[in-house]
């Protein structure tokens, strides 16, 4: 076994996070879990597990649900193609797998949704076989550890760091192994002033003997996000407000927004009565950043309006919280509904 793998796996055993939800080593638990962390902290994801677990305890139960009550029990964790992967590998594990996930690389590695981290993940932390972990928290803690000032976000790099990782990985205690190296990196070697004096590799760390731990990772910038304007029209009517299926492939596919004036023929709209302009909210994707203007109207009379009663609903408050939401559609509907 490596100083260095020996040493992450004493400190996590030591000092690391041994009580997550999700270490409960079973294998389901491990998979949803590795995919809800994917983009997102930790914090922001317990909730999110809690709530999943409990009404999808098993992969038969998930594979069972319908497409929008995943949606809904992803609303505001965001990637959504995350939740939709999900759901197509429960049904490929309850039709193949007998309900099973697999502990094979090579099977792991075909189900929609997951990568070589996240099955490098399900191995070890579920099955305590070797498996490498690549998230950006190890990657950073390997660039530092080895002083390599190569872009993080560049493939080589990724490639680089694969091999560099697969030769320090132990002989056993996988699980403590990669769970520990993933809390070094989140808790100790933190992307701004890492602590160094209380990290159990400091001293082999080649960017904390050359003293420029805050170089690393170098990244190489990204186009600038593509931005996109979105004028939706919030219509109210007594306690409920319309929101219409989104169809259209692409972000939000299938969860439900506000409809667009475009929606609507001329008659439609005379029968909407403005109140107010809400607020511009700016929400950031991945490749997008989004410009959303919110235009106020009120009904007298709902039924007046003509819509397509397959794609678009009238919905409370407090149903709408079983629905697909994405973050900004949620927060609207809290603040003005
Ligand atoms: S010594 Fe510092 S920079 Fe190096 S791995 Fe540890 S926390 Fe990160």
């Amino acid at each position: 076994m490596t100083t260095f793998s020996k040493k992450i796996i004493n400190w996590q055993k030591r000092d690391g996070r041994n009580d997550l939800p999700w270490q409960t080593k079973n294998p389901y638990h491990v998979w949803i879990s590795e995919i809800m962390l994917q983009q997102t902290q930790v914090k922001t994801v317990i909730p999110y597990f809690h709530k999943f677990i409990k009404n999808f305890p098993n992969i038969d139960s998930l594979a069972k649900a319908k497409p929008e009550k995943v949606l809904a029990l992803w609303s505001g964790l965001g990637y959504y193609s995350r939740a939709r992967n999900i759901h197509k590998t429960a049904i490929i594990l309850q039709k193949e797998f007998n309900n099973i996930l697999p502990n094979y690389y090579e099977d792991l590695i075909k189900l929609p949704g997951i990568g070589i981290s996240t099955a490098g993940a399900i191995l070890s932390l579920a099955f305590e076989k070797p498996g490498i972990i690549l998230d950006g928290n190890v990657k950073r803690v390997l660039l530092r550890y080895s002083g390599d000032q190569s872009p993080i976000n560049n493939i080589k790099t990724q490639k680089n760091l694969l091999k560099f990782a697969e030769n320090l990985l132990p002989e056993k205690n996988f699980r403590s192994y990669s769970q520990g190296i993933m809390d070094l990196g989140s808790l100790l070697c933190k992307p701004k002033n890492p602590t160094c004096c209380e990290c159990p590799i400091k001293r082999n760390c080649l960017a904390k003997e050359l003293n420029f731990q805050n170089q690393i990772p170098f990244k190489v910038p990204s186009k600038p996000k593509k931005e996109r304007d979105i004028n939706w029209f919030f219509i109210f009517s007594k306690d409920k407000v319309l929101l219409r299926r989104n169809e259209k492939k692409g972000i939000w596919q299938n969860l439900w927004l506000f409809p667009e004036k475009n929606m609507f023929s001329k008659s439609n709209l005379n029968l909407l009565e403005k109140k107010e302009v809400l607020p511009l909210l700016t929400h950031n994707l991945s490749h997008q950043k989004l410009t959303i203007s919110t235009m106020k109207y009120s009904i007298e009379q709902r039924d007046r309006l003509k819509i397509d009663r397959s794609s678009f609903a009238w919905v409370k408050k407090s149903d709408s919280g079983k629905m697909g939401l994405p973050k900004p559609v949620k927060e609207i509907i809290n603040n003005y509904l």
